[in-house]
């Protein structure tokens, strides 16, 4: 086995390779199955939403990519069993798994029930957990020198009112992104984090338009770049880490933010 990821000239290529995405059907997922289907991959979208993720299934073959749609809830470990199974059968190999699927949730330290805390740890900390588990296996199964990039948040450099549950949440997903890698970099693979600022997509889009504009407006005042940060600029920090270009690159925490660390 080797432990060298094979390296070429075009660092951020991926043909031939295969990933794993969850949170397919919408936001910073799409985008990244999108761009690493761009870039040569085939693409395997796991996502609750499967009307959502019919679509993005079509907007990548659209552009002449390869894509697989696998409906699941990333809290069901053997539906993610199934669909790396899927993704590798017939002996191909897991080169890539983007964990991505989450959700957010607001309440103040006072008023956190129970349920809201187990419902957040089991979408936003466990489903990731399984599905580093379940890329492991298959890239330690394969000998495959592959990439693990899991979804953070920049709510883990600081507090900030009503977000214990989520960034409680996310704080555990880069100590296990950290483990991980001290775990699986012997074996050649590499887990990275990403932690991105407020970015537009249907999460941070589901308020009243007013408060939107207004959230929007204080983002790009903000931010020294002056313009809020899109779907897109989280997939290519995933593109990144996920690609050759990284090489080098394990146990971090990137963050794309436009220069804005929170809290804000
Ligand atoms: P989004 O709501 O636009 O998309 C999230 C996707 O995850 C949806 O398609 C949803 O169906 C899917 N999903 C949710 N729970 C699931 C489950 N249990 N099983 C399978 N799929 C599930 O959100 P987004 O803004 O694109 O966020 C993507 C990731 O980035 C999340 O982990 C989020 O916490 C993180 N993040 C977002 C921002 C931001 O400002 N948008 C900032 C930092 C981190």
């Amino acid at each position: 086995m080797s432990l060298t990821p094979s390296t070429s000239s075009a660092p951020y290529e991926l043909h031939g390779r295969t990933a794993l995405v969850t949170g397919a059907a919408a936001g910073i997922g799409r985008a990244t199955a999108l761009l690493l289907a761009r870039a040569g991959a085939a693409v395997h979208c796991a996502d609750r939403d499967t009307a959502g993720l019919a679509e993005t299934v079509d907007l990548v073959t659209g552009e002449g990519g390869k894509a697989h749609a696998h409906p699941l809830d990333v809290t069901d470990r053997a539906a993610l069993r199934a669909a790396v199974a899927a993704a590798t059968a017939d002996g191909g190999t897991l080169d890539i798994a983007a964990a991505i699927a989450g959700i957010m949730h607001t309440s103040s330290v006072a008023e956190t029930r129970e349920e809201d805390l187990d419902r957040i740890l089991a979408v936003n900390f466990k489903g990731v957990l399984h599905t580093c588990q379940e890329a492991v296996a298959a890239m330690t199964a394969s000998g495959t020198p592959g990439s693990i990039v899991t979804m953070a948040s920049g709510a883990v450099d600081a507090a900030q009112p009503g977000l214990l549950c989520y960034s409680a949440a996310k704080a555990a997903v880069v100590q296990l992104t950290k483990t991980l890698a001290t775990e699986a970099g012997p074996l050649g693979i590499r887990v990275n984090a990403v932690a991105p600022g407020w970015i537009r997509t249907p999460m941070t889009s589901r308020h009243d338009p007013r408060t939107q504009a207004q959230t929007e407006a204080a983002m790009v005042r903000m931010s020294p770049l002056r313009r809020v940060g899109e779907a897109e600029d989280v997939a290519r920090t995933v593109l990144f880490l996920a690609s050759d270009a990284s090489s080098f690159m394990t146990g971090q925490v990137l963050r794309p933010n436009g220069g804005v660390a929170m809290p804000w």
